[in-house]
């Protein structure tokens, strides 16, 4: 007797522009629910990682500074991007699920309309950050099937098997189009851990490195953020869950660097104390990095017992150091207690990378120079600027959603302006005043 195995043949699709340092962290993980499933057979092509291989050394240097427009234009318009559809046409995939950034947009509309002209039946998914309500109307929504807004871990099987009546699942259909999002939030506490076994791992920049995560959302309200809104709940995983992750890769792939992607790593504190002191039982040699709130509890002893973990880097999202901007953000530290905690994190051994954003509303010209003032006299413990941008709305942030609160007035050209002369010009003047200062202390900022 023969017995045929029916499976579904799914394809995920990392889409440029992205970094090529280590994996996707988000294919990883959802690859590793799926591949449980024996009626789904996945496979995984990272055409960010294929693109910026064939390209020439040029194009590479600047996919790896990460300059988006550029990058965008430049994977667009690549020479080799026809020659890698067609190895995406040739997978012969039922379903193919796209993950991807707002710059990875033409670039699906393209893909999308290309994989559909091949093949009628092919179903076209997206998810990740790609997949948000304020991008629908940039994606050319006739060529996707389904798309999942926010987290996938729990509904993504039923969605691609077509379970679409399961109870885990709000559903919304608008013509050809389905969108989905998942009505119980996923418990992180014990994921799987990541499958990393269909990537070509030999191929990204770093060798030692993997993502990792210990959280999701951000339990803080910072008046500019509109990063936290992409999950309602604060969710974190048993430190266990985490330290055996990092073990099990140690073990399976070798690989010794972590890049911690939560918004913040230090959301919670009982978390991070206990996950410390699992990590320096099992006395394994690892480092680690990842971004950081201010807050009093990242005193000296702990900052060590981070150093002593094997965490080298940790990026600080101080904005300024004008304590009326501070509270203008709704930040819930002041100047002088960053200063403590980035002399701590320098003490302890730890370097030091902070982000400084210029032009909030309630900003004066005078916060600028405080600003610049306690960023010289502590420049000696700061290691790098990773980044100063210029204050913008962004969809879903308090300051959009209440922009009189912020006496914000907005200008015919979309533009805005606030009180203390905080207009465009304004707010490019005193980003390039900062700038200069970071430049004269040696201290470049990596993204302006
Ligand atoms: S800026 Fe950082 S700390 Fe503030 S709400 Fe957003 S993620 Fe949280």
């Amino acid at each position: 007797m023969f017995y045929v195995l029916e499976f579904m043949k799914l394809l995920f699709v990392n889409l440029p522009p992205w970094s090529v340092e280590s994996p996707p962290i988000i294919v990883s993980y959802l690859d590793a629910i799926v591949s449980k499933d024996k009626t789904i057979k996945s496979e995984i092509y990272d055409l960010n990682l294929e693109l910026f291989l064939l390209s020439e050394e040029e194009t590479k240097t600047i996919w790896k500074k990460q300059k988006c427009k550029y990058w965008e234009k430049e994977v667009f318009d690549h020479p080799k991007l026809s020659e890698l559809l067609k190895i995406l046409i040739s997978k012969k995939a039922d379903i193919v699920c796209f993950v991807g950034t707002m710059f990875s947009i033409s670039l699906l509309n393209k893909i999308s309309y290309e994989l559909k002209k091949q093949n009628q039946s092919i179903k076209i998914l997206i998810g990740g950050k790609i997949a948000k309500e304020e991008y629908s109307n940039k994606i050319e929504k006739s060529l996707i099937d389904f798309i999942i807004y926010g987290e996938a871990e729990n509904i993504l099987i039923d969605v691609i098997k077509g379970n679409f009546k399961s109870n885990k699942l709000n559903v919304v259909q608008e013509n050809n189009l389905i969108t989905f999002s998942t009505k119980v939030s996923p418990s992180l506490k014990n994921i799987n851990f990541p499958n990393y076994e269909k990537f070509r791992l030999e191929k990204y920049e770093d060798q030692k490195r993997l993502p990792i995560f210990f959280s999701r959302g951000c339990k803080k309200n910072c008046a500019f953020c509109s990063d936290k809104k992409e999950y309602n709940l604060f969710k974190i995983r048993d430190p266990k869950n985490v330290v055996d992750e990092i073990i099990n890769n140690y073990i399976k792939y070798e690989r010794t660097d972590y890049h911690v992607c939560d918004l913040i790593i230090n959301g919670d504190m009982s978390f991070l104390e206990r996950f410390l002191d699992l990590l320096n039982k099992k006395n394994i040699k690892i480092s680690w990095a990842g971004q950081a709130t201010i807050r009093k509890e990242m005193t000296l002893d702990l900052l060590k017992k981070l150093r002593m973990s094997g965490c080298h880097n940790i990026a600080y999202g101080v904005e300024s150091f004008s304590d009326n901007v501070l509270k203008h953000m709704d930040k819930d530290y002041s100047s002088s207690e960053a200063i403590t905690v980035i002399k701590n994190t320098k003490f302890a051994g730890i370097n030091v990378g902070i982000n400084l954003l210029v032009g909030f509303p309630g900003e004066k010209k005078e916060d600028i120079d405080i600003t610049i003032d306690l960023l010289e006299k502590y420049s000696m413990f700061i290691d790098q600027v990773n980044s100063i941008n210029i204050f913008s709305i962004q969809v879903g942030c308090f300051v959009s959603k209440y922009p009189d609160k912020f006496d914000i007035k907005f200008q015919k050209n979309l533009d805005w302006t606030a009180k203390y002369s905080n207009n465009k010009e304004s707010r490019v003047k005193r980003l390039n005043k900062l700038v200069n200062v970071c430049k004269k202390n040696g201290l470049i900022p990596e993204w302006v």
